[in-house]
């Protein structure tokens, strides 16, 4: 039987030999699709209803959070990573538009993922038992869904009003699950769950739904960019899809675009955000694991993954920076594998005055160094099995280089950060 991450299974099988997850017949494959600009509109009008695209039939359950592994944690040496360190708990709801789980099969051991169910959204305590949630594009259960108020953008029977009982428990349960300091990713469809959950953060001017199209974004966010270069073209297939309609500068974007709507308007607006609430992170993408991709488009998502796994512990960094009265001006998304190269990036400071580098990890079994160069032949170094700074008082203009090397990692694709701190008073 052939999983959705692609791999043919014996037909006997259970789950699957390659992600893990359940092999069961593929329910109705029917798309009830959906129309939410109308029904947003009236939403707002009646305040506390809600719309939503697309259900879905029944979904397949999650197993008890009882069976998961209990966390074994240390209290990490300064010098060596040992005891046991448990990987990132990560959920993913069912692929439908969205095949994250075929995603994080491919970055290897340290990604492994239960699928849970879309009903689990509304459970804080079965979600708590997870650090990361990606609720990815698709539809919703029959049961969340009240009265039909629209017509279907995607061939499908209408959107609908969700049950306000439903509303209230995936609010309660996203803020709890948010708030406690985890982080949740979204895609493309489910920004209405976010417009439930965090309506404050929502700006509707930029609310729409966009049309199939190339859109070639702009990489606002320094660190991808010199990643993925300024600009990304990014193929959206599918009618209907949702920009990040969310406020400014409560939410950070990473990728902005022009783009025609469903209804032929022309619009700029984020494609890819980040939000804080309370202690944890959201972050939101209109573009997501789909058909085919670009080897860029590619590359984007895997930074996606690092991006929303990372999310914590580089909240933390800025935090203490911005405390200390740095500025973070630059983050990157870094990753590395046992025995592979070091990794090289370089800084421009343009005036002197005193300047941070903090590598960004949390207490999970790697071992990373850090060596930076400046001008005029100043070095430092320093190695750690948790997020560490190295600090300079009064650097000097010009380039700054830095190299990471792997010394230890757990498992494949390990993601870190490496943030720029400069003295705030600039921009
Ligand atoms: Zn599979
Ligand atoms: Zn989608």
């Amino acid at each position: 039987m052939r999983c959705a991450c692609g791999r043919e299974n014996p037909v006997a099988a259970g789950r699957c030999a390659q992600c893990g997850r359940p092999l069961e017949a593929r329910r109705d494959a029917r798309r009830w699709a959906v129309d939410a600009a109308a029904a947003a509109s009236l939403a707002i009008a009646l305040g506390a209803v809600w719309a939503l695209d697309a259900p879905r039939w029944a979904l397949r359950s999650a197993p008890p959070a009882d069976s998961l592994l209990p966390e074994v944690l240390q209290t990490p040496d300064r010098d060596r990573p040992t005891g046991v360190f448990r990987p990132l708990r990560l959920a993913v709801t069912p692929p439908e538009y969205d095949d994250m789980g075929k995603l994080l099969a491919s970055l290897g051991s340290g990604y492994q993922f239960t699928e849970i169910a879309l009903d689990d959204l509304l459970n804080a305590r079965r979600l708590a038992a997870y650090d990361v949630v990606f609720a990815t594009c698709g539809g919703v259960p029959n049961e969340w869904l009240g009265p039909r108020i629209g017509r279907a953008d995607r061939g499908g029977v209408g959107s609908f009003l969700v049950r306000p009982p439903i509303a209230d428990r995936l609010r309660q349960a996203l803020r709890s699950f948010v708030g406690g300091g985890r982080t949740l990713y979204a895609s493309d469809w489910q920004f209405q769950l976010l417009e439930i959950a965090f309506p404050e953060m929502i700006d509707h001017a930029k609310r729409a739904k966009g049309a199939p199209q190339t859109v070639v974004a702009e990489v606002v966010d320094q660190g991808l960019a010199r990643r993925l270069g300024r600009s990304i073209q990014l193929r959206f297939d599918q009618p209907a899809w949702y920009p990040a309609a969310f406020k400014e500068p409560e939410a950070t974007p990473y990728l902005r675009g022009a783009f025609k709507t469903m209804d032929g308007r022309e619009m700029t607006g984020p494609l890819l955000v980040r939000f804080p609430f309370e202690k944890g992170n959201v972050i939101f993408t209109s573009f997501h694991n789909e058909q085919q991709h670009s080897h860029i488009e590619q590359e984007l998502l895997r930074d996606l993954v690092f991006a929303t796994v990372t999310a914590r512990e580089e909240a933390d960094v800025r935090r203490t920076l911005m405390r200390g009265g740095f500025w973070p001006k630059e983050r990157n998304l870094l990753s590395a594998s046992a025995g592979s190269q070091p990794v090289v990036q370089e800084y421009a400071l343009a005036r002197p005055g005193p300047l941070q580098f903090v590598l960004g990890f949390e207490p999970r079994g790697a071992r990373l160094r850090l060596s930076v160069a400046g001008p005029g032949g100043a070095r430092y170094e320093q190695e750690g099995v948790q997020t560490f700074r190295i600090e300079i008082p009064n650097a000097s203009p010009g380039t700054w280089r830095c190299t990471i090397t792997p010394l230890e990692v757990p498992f494949p694709n390990y993601p870190f950060t490496l943030t720029v701190g400069e003295k705030s008073g600039g921009s």
